[in-house]
């Protein structure tokens, strides 16, 4: 067998260009674009970088973007009264923390002081609440997690009644996508196990899964003799285990692999996502589904 590689950057292109043509509509309905605030403090090279295109995507779709750029000696105090400055401007839809924070910040507080309705992350406990619950209660499905159930649903890969195996139970990441998995509706009604350190015999777990999620970030965990034939595999670790020298610039950057053994594995599986280029792409897409939401959300409210 040979599987079908579901490519997140085909994907991205796809949900941008529906996103642009609702810019353009929510514009000449409200005269004004959604608004995305992002706030990075520090230089953390990761976060700069995962800033940088979040900027660059915001403004191809014609937003509203406002970057804040603070040094790691900011008082909780300040970056808090720029948040609730934030929570009241009525041109921001989406206001955004970058983590992780320098150690002095309570990163609780700071998550908990953003408006739940402008957490276009989702990671506010109201949020949680509602996506644990379900249906028209969910506002801000986190990014990374939306993001793997419409790339599942965009390849043509049937979720109802499927054996849904996740690899990983963190909050921004295994949780969310299992909650979301088991819920009824698009996407959804999958019978679903999230597997970790703890579980017994990981092989025989993933040997069950029609739709395997990998979210361990242990790179090349998942053999091709853990997966069942046919199965939709999507890999979403992240995994840094080198340099190499960026074949177009020239430049040194990290060598990436997933949680899945790519090569052995699009043997066996049916559909397979790559690292990179498979899930990552799909993270900041949903950011900006968020925003979107958000804005119509405020300004076109559900009867
Ligand atoms: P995390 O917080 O470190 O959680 C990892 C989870 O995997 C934990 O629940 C852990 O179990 C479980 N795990 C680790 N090794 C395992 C093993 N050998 N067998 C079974 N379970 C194991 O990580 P995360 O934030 O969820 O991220 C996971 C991976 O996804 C990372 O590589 C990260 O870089 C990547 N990621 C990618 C994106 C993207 O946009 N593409 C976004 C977020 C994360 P315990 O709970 O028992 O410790």
């Amino acid at each position: 067998m040979s599987a079908k590689i579901i490519r997140g950057t085909e994907i991205r292109e796809e949900i941008l260009e529906e996103l642009a043509r609702e810019v353009e509509n929510l514009k000449k309905r409200h005269g004004r674009p959604p608004g995305l605030v992002t706030i990075l403090i520090g230089e953390n090279p990761a976060s700069v970088s995962y800033v940088k295109n979040k900027i660059r995507t915001a403004k191809r779709l014609g937003f509203k973007e406002v970057q804040e750029n603070l040094t790691t000696t900011v008082a909780e105090k300040d970056l808090l009264d720029m948040i609730r400055r934030y929570n009241e401007d009525d041109t921001i839809d989406g206001i955004l923390v970058q983590l992780p924070l320098p150690g002095h910040i309570d990163e609780n507080r700071v998550l908990m002081a953003i408006d739940p309705d402008k957490d276009v992350d989702g990671f506010h406990p109201v949020n949680v609440g509602r996506l644990v619950i379900g249906g028209d209660a969910v506002k801000f499905p986190p990014c990374t997690p939306a993001g793997i159930v419409e790339m599942i649903i965009r390849a043509g890969v049937e979720t109802r009644g499927a054996e849904v195996v996740v690899i990983g139970r963190s909050n921004i990441v295994g949780k969310p996508v299992a909650c979301m998995m088991m819920q009824k509706g698009r996407g959804g009604n999958a019978t679903v196990t999230v597997v970790h350190t703890g579980t017994k015999d990981l092989a025989s777990h993933c040997l069950r899964a029609d739709i395997l999620i990998v979210a361990a970030g242990v790179p090349d965990l998942i053999k091709a003799e853990w997966i069942k034939p046919g199965a939709c595999v999507i890999d979403v670790g992240v995994n840094r285990v080198g340099l190499m020298t960026d074949p177009k610039t020239g430049e040194e950057k990290a060598l990436l692999r997933g949680d899945v053994d790519f090569e052995a594995a699009s043997h066996v599986a049916g559909f397979l996502t790559p690292v990179p280029g498979g899930v990552g792409p799909m993270t900041i897409t949903m950011l900006m589904k968020n925003t979107l939401a958000s804005m119509k959300y405020r300004t076109e409210p559900r009867k």
